[in-house]
């Protein structure tokens, strides 16, 4: 008898590291008995939600006895005109991370390969230890570029989901457009690409592509968006995907009825309407990121130029202690070490004031170890 055996999860999943997020702002309140806590750990939105979003939510509080709409009507619609695709080429799902999830379910069989960048998001990672795919990590060139002769090289019989992330995270760099429309067509077509655009509103390069273009010429691809970055609706977990119907049709199978709550789909559709917000949030990006190249060259750090709403900043061997010393100031970034870059923090780009704050504690911070150093 095996009575005396403890019950054994998949063998699958003894390989799943559990996520590590950006350390929460209530935590560290708690930590340090800090009241003002600034956090630039997440590529959250500063400037908050979309106000036409919180309107829209407060006008639909009194329905929420009702389960919301299980394939997300209205939103797919308004996704529809805005992007230029029929409304049956949109999935809505809980945070574009339940995409990546869904993508894997519907198209993962056990020891299929996985190509993934390195470093990049990790939730493409998970979704293929999920289903005991294999991952193929790819590395990124050593100006961080994705480096398409290096995907096409990782391509093999087994090879079945290839994920580009652009702007990547945690790096901030693109794949031009040219790139993106050579490496499409060199891959087999049994080959599905999940193109992670979710940072693609901050991108300000003429040559850059949200991969939308080939969702319409019909290529196997599906392209990743969220609502949780410009937008600034983190908290209320809706992303979708944009792919040929048919790829559509694969991944409806595996989602749950209800994956994205009513107050989500609501917000959604006002956000997407709300030019103003997401053009203020945008400009806030572009000077902030201007703000943060111009300090951290004064202060001679190297950095990543970035196409998104954070920046990888190198701080060499004290990168960790930089880190944990920002924090005790009470403002939390997020070091780079479970990406392997022990060198290295990602800080999200925040408001003009946050971003000061940040410029003068990191000052603070490397004028007193050279204070030590030079005393020592
Ligand atoms: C934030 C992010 C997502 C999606 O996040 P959700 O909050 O789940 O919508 C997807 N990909 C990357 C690279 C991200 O940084």
């Amino acid at each position: 008898m095996d009575d005396h055996k403890e019950v054994k999860a998949r063998n699958t999943v003894r390989n799943i590291k559990p996520y590590t997020p950006g350390k929460p702002i209530w935590e560290l309140q708690q930590e340090l008995g800090l009241s003002k806590i600034i956090k630039l750990a997440s590529n959250e939105n500063s400037l908050g939600p979309s106000p036409k979003a919180l309107e829209a939510i407060a006008a639909a509080l009194p329905d929420i006895h009702r389960y919301p709409d299980t394939r997300a009507s209205s939103l797919r619609h308004a996704l529809a005109s805005k992007l230029d695709l029929a409304p049956e080429q949109f999935i809505l799902t809980n945070g574009g991370d339940e995409l990546i999830t869904l993508v894997s379910e519907a198209y993962l069989e056990p020891e299929d390969e996985i190509i993934v960048l390195s470093p990049s998001f990790s939730e493409y990672e998970f979704g293929a230890h999920l289903m005991a795919a294999r991952i193929i990590p790819v590395p990124l060139n050593e100006q961080y570029e994705i480096d398409i002769d290096a995907l096409l090289a990782a391509v093999s019989e087994r090879t079945k989901l290839l994920c580009i992330c652009s702007p990547n995270n945690p790096t901030g760099t693109y794949l031009p457009g040219p790139l993106l429309q050579k490496l499409l067509d060199a891959l087999p077509k049994r080959v599905l690409v999940l193109f992670d655009a979710a940072y693609n509103h901050y991108v300000t390069a003429s040559d850059y592509s949200s991969g939308l273009e080939y969702v319409r010429a019909g290529y196997p691809i599906v392209v990743l968006q969220t609502f949780s970055k410009i937008y600034g609706l983190a908290g209320l977990r809706v992303g979708f995907g944009a792919a040929r119907e048919d790829i559509v049709q694969q991944i409806l199978k595996v989602k749950e009825p209800f994956n994205v709550n009513a107050l989500a789909q609501t917000a959604a559709i006002a956000a997407l309407d709300d030019d103003e917000h997401v053009l203020r949030s945008l400009e806030l990006t572009v000077q902030g990121r201007e703000q943060l190249y111009h300090a951290l060259d004064e202060l001679q750090l190297t950095y990543t130029r970035s196409m998104s709403n954070f920046v990888l900043v190198e701080l060499g061997v004290d990168a960790k202690s930089i880190y944990e010393q920002l924090l005790s100031r009470g403002i939390i970034v997020r070091y780079a070490g479970a990406w392997q870059l022990p060198h290295h923090v990602r800080v999200s780009i925040g408001t003009q004031e946050e971003n000061q704050a940040l410029l003068d504690e990191l000052t603070a911070i490397l004028h007193q170890s050279d204070s030590v150093t030079s005393l020592s």
